[in-house]
């Protein structure tokens, strides 16, 4: 049995999902996503003061002008790699270490890169404490991405991007996927998914409108 609140996240995950059904493409998530969703302790991943919003279905402020993200957007970012057990997935964008957490139950191991240090050094130390041992952070610009454990099964970029990084189309393996939300920085952007297929060919699909904080050192 879930406790009230993560229950309550969990069916707002759901109607999320069948209420965008049509552009997402599926009605219901991978329910190993779910399972991890309500597995994952996402009151531990954010500062006291925004303790009583832990389980709402919103982002919320983590400090530095950053958030972490919409519980629902974690869920079908993670469902939309389509991870597998022996998978390696790099994150650009650690913010809190939360939607690494979710990823290191679905995959093999998770790299993550955050931009801005402090925010990386807190969520190194909150995911040690947590026990997830799969999950390698660092501080840098993600745009590079982090050719010394490439090639990746998945990458996943949580900032706005006004495009693709080319270092990451390169480090995704054929056959690998990336979602990353395109356009403007400071309005609304267009969640993409990313193909490789074994050929190298890219294939892209934009599969909803959301609203990520921007992408920083683009080049
Ligand atoms: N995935 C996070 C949410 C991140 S918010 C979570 O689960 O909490 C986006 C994060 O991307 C911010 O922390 C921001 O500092 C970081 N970021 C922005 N540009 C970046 C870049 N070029 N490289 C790495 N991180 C970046």
């Amino acid at each position: 049995m879930l406790n009230r609140q993560t229950q309550d996240m969990i069916d707002d995950i759901e109607r999320e999902v069948r209420l965008t059904s049509k552009m997402i493409g599926r009605k219901m998530l991978d329910p190993k996503v779910m399972s991890v969703m309500a597995a994952t302790p996402r009151d531990k991943f954010i500062p006291k003061s925004q303790l009583e919003y832990a389980y709402n279905n919103g982002p919320l402020s983590i400090g530095y002008g950053q958030t972490i993200s919409q519980p629902y957007i974690v869920a079908l970012m993670t469902d939309l790699l389509e991870l597998e057990t022996g998978d390696t997935v790099l994150e650009i964008g650690t913010g809190s270490g939360y939607q690494a957490a979710v990823l290191s139950q679905l995959c093999k191991q998770v790299y993550t890169i955050e931009y801005v240090p402090e925010l990386a050094e807190l969520a190194k130390a909150r995911l040690q404490n947590l026990g997830y041992k799969n999950i390698e952070t660092k501080t840098g610009n993600g745009y590079d991405g982090w050719p010394e454990h490439a090639p990746y099964d998945g990458v996943i970029v949580t900032a706005a991007a006004t495009h693709i990084p080319e270092p990451l189309l390169e480090q995704l393996k054929p056959g690998g996927r990336m979602v990353i939300p395109i356009g403007e920085r400071y309005f609304y952007q267009e969640l993409m998914l990313v193909e490789k297929d074994e050929d190298g060919k890219i294939n892209r699909k934009d599969i909803l409108s959301v609203a990520f904080v921007p992408f920083q050192g683009e080049r």
